[in-house]
């Protein structure tokens, strides 16, 4: 194991370094390697009780810090977030498998989560409004909504946490994190760079645990717990919800998704093919955004397998920490097995491999080219959460538009055209959050990230970001004469 200065093993809460009340550990292991790299406290739902009371009693005292005092503390753990960038970088290849470089271009986003909300928490402006009598006066103002729970995952092991504790604490809510047991540790090294910034304790606590059903209904069902903001699966999504119902919690959803990547016959085939690669391989194929179904029309459709195939080949597999590796492992033996079911049901159905198609060595996945897919396989309905890009065939924008549209889910959707007037109907006419044009990479701090349909509700980061974690409160002064 390599030294990294930020390892912790042991949760957060109330300003200390706290094992569980059991004394249990789980081990965290590398998926490149198989090698156990630590072993962490293994809260229940007890510790969670613990640290939502400590979140709930700094509450007060934080809510009535000034923005600006609250911007300043943001400032600084978003300064150590980019002085710690080469070793969180390292921390998450290790134990989620992306590439070094994908994981230092995290820290990136991550981190500026947190300098967006450090600038947003001085513009939470209310409204005066004009008032419908002569001796009244109303005002609205915004307030913060109080404890706010995280829950996240694997797939991103830092910019998901930034992205809902950025908005929560610049708005005055104090927060508790519960991170996925396959990366606590990244979670726990950024709890460790803010307890380094100087929040006052209580505010901003993580628990570890390999018991997430059990955490999960405490932050639901706990009534100290005025906001859950979850990114993971869809029906994790809906247990949560349910769960949620006696308290009436708010809520904010960000799902799975299936991803369609269509190219028009009039498109760049060459930008095409590098937005397909760079959206559908990112991470493996495990982030929410990535390609999930390439629709392709007829006339450029031999083509672009052709070239995209060819661009498939060319990716090298590997350890993350390897340099020039450009795809590393599944994260786990669930996900590989997904992919391997994904991949025999498609070609029993009739897909033509033009690349790939085969397992290698441990976690590891030949990046795979399906062409021929059609809508009666697994793939296409489910996320494949893996390096295997199917291409179906369409002769018509409408066809393309049902087929992008023929899901449950509707968090982010690509096409490329070069056709002005096809760009706008097309982008109106998809039923997704996000719709990138011409362009395959497109999250940022700056823009609203989230989904319609069964890929859930709320958006993260940008102006929008804000108002999940704040109450509106409406006062109406009267008697003025
Ligand atoms: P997951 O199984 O839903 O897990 C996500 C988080 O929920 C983890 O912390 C997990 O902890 C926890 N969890 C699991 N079961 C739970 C339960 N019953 N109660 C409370 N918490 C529970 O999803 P995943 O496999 O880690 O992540 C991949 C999914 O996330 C994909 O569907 C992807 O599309 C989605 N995603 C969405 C977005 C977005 O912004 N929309 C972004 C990234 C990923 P444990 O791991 O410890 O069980």
């Amino acid at each position: 194991m390599e030294q990294n200065s930020l390892i912790r093993t042991e949760a957060y809460v109330n300003g200390q370094w706290v094992k569980a009340g059991s004394g249990k550990t789980f081990a965290v292991t590398n998926p490149a390697t198989g090698k156990v790299i630590a072993s962490v406290t293994d809260m229940d739902r007890a510790d969670t009780r613990r640290a939502i009371d400590a979140a709930h009693a700094a509450w007060p005292a934080y809510r009535d810090t000034t923005a600006k005092e609250r911007a300043s503390l943001m400032r600084t753990w978003f300064n150590l977030m980019l002085e710690h960038k080469e070793e969180l970088a390292r921390l998450m290849t290790m134990e989620c498998g992306k590439v070094l470089q994908e994981s230092l271009g995290e820290v990136d986003y991550g981190a500026s989560f947190i300098e967006w909300f450090a600038e947003e928490a001085k513009r939470t402006y209310g409204d005066v409004i004009p008032s419908y009598s002569r001796d009244r006066r109303l005002v609205v103002i915004k307030q913060s909504v109080g404890v706010a729970a995280a829950i996240t995952p694997w797939n991103f092991p830092l910019a998901m946490i930034t992205r809902k504790v950025g908005p929560a604490l610049a708005a005055g809510s104090t927060v508790v994190v519960k991170p996925p047991s396959e990366t606590p540790l990244t979670a726990l090294a950024i709890a460790y760079l803010a307890e380094k910034a100087g929040f006052p304790p209580g505010v901003y606590n993580t628990i570890t645990s390999s018991n997430s059903s059990d955490i999960g209904k405490e932050l639901c069902e706990n009534t100290k717990v005025r906001k859950l903001s979850f990114t993971g699966s869809t029906p994790v999504g809906k247990i949560l919800m349910e769960q949620s119902a006696p308290t009436l919690k708010k809520l904010s959803l960000e799902l799975g998704g299936n991803a369609p990547f269509i190219v028009f016959e009039d498109a760049d085939i060459e930008a095409a093919v590098k937005g397909a690669i760079l959206s559908k391989f990112r991470n493996n194929g495990q982030t929410c955004v990535c390609v999930n179904r390439v629709l392709v029309q007829d006339q450029v459709y031999d083509e672009f397998v052709e070239k995209f195939s060819e661009a498939v080949a060319a990716l090298k597999v590997g350890n993350g920490l390897e340099k020039d590796v450009q795809v590393g492992p599944l994260i786990n033996e669930k996900g590989l097995e997904k992919v391997k079911e994904h991949v025999e049901d498609a070609i029993a159905k009739g897909a033509r491999v033009t690349e790939g198609g085969k397992p290698l060595d441990g976690l590891f996945y030949k990046p795979t080219v399906l062409a021929d897919a059609n809508p009666g396989m697994l793939i296409s309905r489910e996320e494949v959460f893996g390096p295997v890009a199917p291409v179906f065939r369409f002769s018509t924008e409408e066809e393309a538009i049902q087929l992008a549209n023929d899901t449950a889910y509707g968090l982010a959707s690509y096409f490329y055209s070069k056709d002005v007037a096809r760009c706008w109907r097309v982008a109106e006419a998809l039923e997704y959050g996000m719709v990138g044009i011409n362009e395959g990479m497109i999250s940022t701090e700056v823009a609203p990230f989230g989904g319609m349909k069964e890929s859930g509700f709320g958006r993260e980061g940008s102006k929008y970001g804000m108002d999940y974690f704040m109450e509106i409160k409406y006062m109406c002064f009267g008697g003025i004469k």
